[in-house]
């Protein structure tokens, strides 16, 4: 686990999950692989937190490493689960999961169909714009293309925090580049011009490590050059 500012830690088993700590409880920013979600708990427990801590579970989209621990986890929490109007039909089953945006490559095809098949759970609170209702500090951008429901989270804490799950992620320099198998197109461009036009100090993603001063500012340099 790695702390990216007070109060908001980076759990990392193969993909990014976060914990935000506040006065008010926990609320956990994706849930990691089927299976992995001790991680998630001892890590909860090392900040002095503990599952009866978590008062929301809040899914940037229906991928199995993003909501494949969400099961296990609501059932040590008993946290109402949110997710977007669309994803929320992938995550409770109703719909087949959504194949990565580039499955052009035999390889990617593999690697996806030996991920473990998530839990299928039903989504308490659908969300589509504005803030999320039992989380009012996170605000939802909606950011289609990676998935039809792909969400980014906005919270609104030291200079705010953006939870850009797989609509982007960091270069190795700290820049911004397209998400995770995403591809140049209309949909994901707009997407990635919805959170540069937003201002946060900080970016987390589920792919790479977080940008931590001036994110926003990162975001609006990629933009210009696409
Ligand atoms: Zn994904």
């Amino acid at each position: 686990m790695n702390q990216v500012i007070e109060g908001v830690y980076q759990v990392s088993k193969g993909v990014n999950a976060f914990i935000v700590d506040g006065d008010d409880g926990v609320v956990l920013v994706d849930t990691g692989l089927p299976k992995r979600h001790g991680a998630i708990v001892d890590s909860l427990r090392s900040i002095g937190r503990s599952v009866d801590d978590v008062r929301a579970i809040i899914l940037t989209h229906g991928h199995t490493d993003h909501f494949g621990g969400a099961a296990a986890l609501i059932r040590a929490t008993g946290a109402p689960l949110v997710a977007s109007e669309i994803d929320a039909a992938v995550v409770e089953g109703r719909r087949p999961m959504p194949a990565p945006p580039i499955l052009d490559f035999p390889v990617v095809r593999l690697l996806v169909n030996l991920l473990p098949n998530p839990e299928v759970v039903s989504v308490d609170h659908r969300i589509t714009a504005g803030s999320v209702p039992i989380a009012p500090d996170f605000e939802v951008i909606a950011t289609p293309g990676h998935t039809a429901g792909h969400i980014a989270l906005l919270l609104n804490r030291q200079g705010g925090v953006l939870f850009a799950g797989d609509a982007a992620m960091a270069t190795r320099r700290g820049g911004v580049q397209r998400g995770l198998m995403n591809r140049k197109s209309v949909i994901f461009d707009t997407s990635l011009r919805a959170m540069a036009d937003r201002d946060f100090a900080i970016a987390c993603f589920g792919h790479s490590d977080p940008i931590t001063t001036n994110a926003s500012g990162a975001f609006r340099a990629f933009v210009a050059s696409i």
